[in-house]
């Protein structure tokens, strides 16, 4: 299937690695223009050259913490007019609900709700002036279904929800298109330290507790970045015009819920 994203600009945030460098890696695939970032130049640089070498594309690299104004701005003007925004920060550490103070709370509102927030306040009237844009907000499965131990997830993802859900309505008309991909498990970075920590919680080795959690992934194994990615390129497409404000879950069937 044709895309029909040839030529476009997208700006992909927190893409060095894992997710965001999924998405990244297909909307190069389908001869989309790259500004990519991360606050560690040596990953992001070493990503750039690969995906330039892989599908010749023209990728711009921005190395700044996206969670931060004086980051977003850096990012911005280096991005200008772009199609499609992809939006991403790194999650917030795992705790007890009884722990988490008011300065772990907005820090977790400021990169999980407030960032994405900024940047579409940011990108969408460019996209509407020019009557096509795509915005893709990489959530979480925890929308859905909580984490206990990730509340400060659950709780800033579960704003900008809200968000996305109002404001993906208010912009469609305009051809601009807002959803969020929601992932369940997926094999990086942040899936090992997750599991890093389980396995020292619980005394067990690293492959016992991935183990135990690919037991209860009914697809029985962890997603991998390229399936996320395809997924979030087809939301960037021509095609998903009618597609509007929804929370797209990949997560190998492991949320019991009909709906
Ligand atoms: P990852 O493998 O740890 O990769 C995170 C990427 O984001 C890296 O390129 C990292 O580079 C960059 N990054 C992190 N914080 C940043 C910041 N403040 N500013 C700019 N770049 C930043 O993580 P992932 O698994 O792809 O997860 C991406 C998001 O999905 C996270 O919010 C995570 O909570 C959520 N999620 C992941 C899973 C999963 O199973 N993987 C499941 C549910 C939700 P630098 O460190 O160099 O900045």
């Amino acid at each position: 299937m044709d895309l029909g994203l040839s030529g476009k600009r997208a700006l992909v945030c927190a893409s060095s690695k894992g997710l965001g460098r999924g998405c990244a890696e297909a909307l190069a695939a389908e001869g989309v223009a790259l500004v990519l970032n991360a606050r560690g130049a040596a990953a992001l640089e070493a990503t750039a050259a690969e995906i330039r070498a892989a599908h010749g594309v023209h990728v711009t690299t921005v190395a700044a913490d996206i969670t931060t104004e004086e980051g977003r701005a850096a990012v911005l003007a280096a991005a200008g007019d772009v199609d499609i925004l992809v939006t991403n920060a790194g999650g917030p550490p795992p705790g007890m609900w009884s722990d988490w103070s008011r300065a772990d709370f907005i820090a977790a509102l400021d990169a999980n709700m407030l960032t994405p927030i900024a940047l579409m306040q940011a990108v969408l009237p460019g996209m509407i002036a020019r009557g096509w844009g795509r915005v893709v907000n990489i959530t979480s499965g925890s929308v859905k279904a909580p984490i206990a131990v990730l509340g400060l997830s659950n709780s800033a993802r579960a704003g900008l929800t809200g968000f996305v859900a109002g404001t993906a309505r208010q912009v469609a008309g305009k051809g601009v298109i807002i959803n969020n991909l929601l992932p369940g498990i997926h094999d990086t970075d942040r899936a090992i330290a997750l599991d890093t920590g389980v396995a020292q919680a619980e005394g067990i080795s690293l492959s016992e507790a991935r183990a135990k959690r690919e037991a209860t992934i009914p697809a029985a194994r962890y997603g991998t970045a390229a399936e996320f990615g395809a997924a979030c390129a087809f939301l960037c497409s021509q095609h998903a015009g009618f597609m509007v404000g929804q929370n797209l879950l990949l997560d190998g069937g492991a949320i019991n819920a009909t709906l």
